[in-house]
């Protein structure tokens, strides 16, 4: 049999050539030639002007918010299912944010629900794509640009996923990304914001450094922030980088097995993708029909393990966690409902397609089909 794994980082000799050139070289720190290539390839592959590479996805999204200018008294628009590293950076900010429910066939941002948000103090939008299938951006982008707002694209997960032609990350003013060890490419920990103002990028830039103002020497003239990549990290990232097309065919692969074998399944509701978006599908994502099946999502887990498949269950939705209560507004109906019967199935590009045949096979057995 086959060993199966849900999120696993997929590392190879050229990671460790990589890491070995680093430390051949003696910079391992955030000073050296890698982290510079990191970000020009970045930047080339996505197609944007300019990419700043940082310490965490969730060190993006809060560089991204804080150079837009966020911060007391504005509100940002949110959905109420992601990681809850999309929304702590709003509160580092001292902005408040605004939870939005989702859809029920995407399990991204509802527009709709979006409009109905905003209010004089709305600022910006944080869409997430989440799992990798990109949002409904047109739509968001139009809203946004009516209202003046401004849209941050949290592509932690959606790293090579597509959009009516264009690479999720960017199409709105900023792109965040997640180098996690479970994420699309890793660099260990790091992350990077992509945007076309060079301005603006060149500014997180010196943010990111102490926002020191002359090297060497030690005059600052704003309050920075320690969150530059190291060259360990970039290392890993550009070896990573050259295996992205390798990863993204494998996802798309996976993605196919898994919808030839729940083809017509009734009980099983896969998370669709927009017209014209290609999910990156880092975790393949599905609902179940819970009540026809008279199991629940832990009780499927457990059947599911007790064959050796690891599974995840979906983020909880944000304005059930304490710091977030306060923020509880409307209903979230669709947030809970992927929440109470949605399920990450193994995605590592680690897998053999045999894999996941097997697991796709498995839950159709335990569900009894
Ligand atoms: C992973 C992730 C982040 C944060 O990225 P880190 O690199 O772990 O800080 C943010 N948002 C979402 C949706 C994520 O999945």
């Amino acid at each position: 049999m086959f060993d199966i794994y849900l999120d696993s980082p997929n590392l190879s000799d050229l990671e460790k050539d990589y890491l070995l050139r680093a430390v051949d070289s003696n910079f391992v720190s955030t000073l050296g030639p890698f982290v510079p290539e990191f970000e020009e390839k970045f930047a080339k592959y996505l197609n944007v002007n300019s990419c700043v590479s940082v310490q965490s996805g969730t060190a993006a999204i809060h560089m991204a918010l804080y150079e837009l200018g966020i911060g007391a008294g504005d509100e940002v628009i949110v959905p109420a299912i992601t990681f809850v590293a999309t929304v702590n950076p709003i509160v580092y900010c001292g902005a408040t944010p605004v939870f939005v429910d989702v859809d029920a066939n995407t399990w991204n941002i509802d527009p709709e629900k979006i409009k109905g948000a905003i209010t004089s103090k709305t600022k910006a939008i944080i869409v997430v794509h989440l799992y990798g299938n990109p949002c409904d951006m047109n739509t968001i982008m139009k809203i946004a640009g009516e209202h003046g707002l401004y849209v941050i694209e949290d592509a932690t997960e959606s790293l090579g996923a597509i959009y009516k032609g264009k690479y999720t990350g960017t199409i709105g003013h900023m792109g965040c990304f997640s180098f996690n060890g479970n994420k699309i490419i890793t660099t260990g920990g790091g992350g990077m914001i992509a945007t076309n103002d060079k301005k603006r990028a060149e500014h997180i830039k010196y943010l990111v450094n102490q926002a020191r103002d002359n090297f060497p020497g030690y005059h600052h003239s704003e309050i920075g922030f320690n969150y530059r990549m190291t060259n360990l990290e970039a290392a890993l990232g550009l070896a990573q980088f050259e295996r992205l097309d390798e990863f993204l065919s494998k996802k798309q692969l996976f993605k196919k097995i898994y919808k030839d074998v729940f083809d017509g399944i009734e009980v099983i509701e896969l998370q669709k993708e927009y017209t014209d978006a290609i999910s990156s599908s880092w975790l393949f994502s599905i609902k179940i029909d819970t009540k026809k099946v008279k199991k629940t999502i832990p009780e499927i887990q457990d059947k599911l393990k007790d064959r050796e498949i690891p599974s995840r269950r979906i983020f909880k939705p944000i304005v059930d966690m304490p710091p977030y209560l306060k923020y509880k507004r409307g209903n979230y109906n669709n947030s809970y409902d992927i929440y109470e019967r949605g399920l990450n199935l193994p995605s590592s590009t680690l897998n053999e397609p045999e894999g996941i045949e097997y697991t796709a096979k498995s839950l159709l057995e335990i569900l009894g089909i």
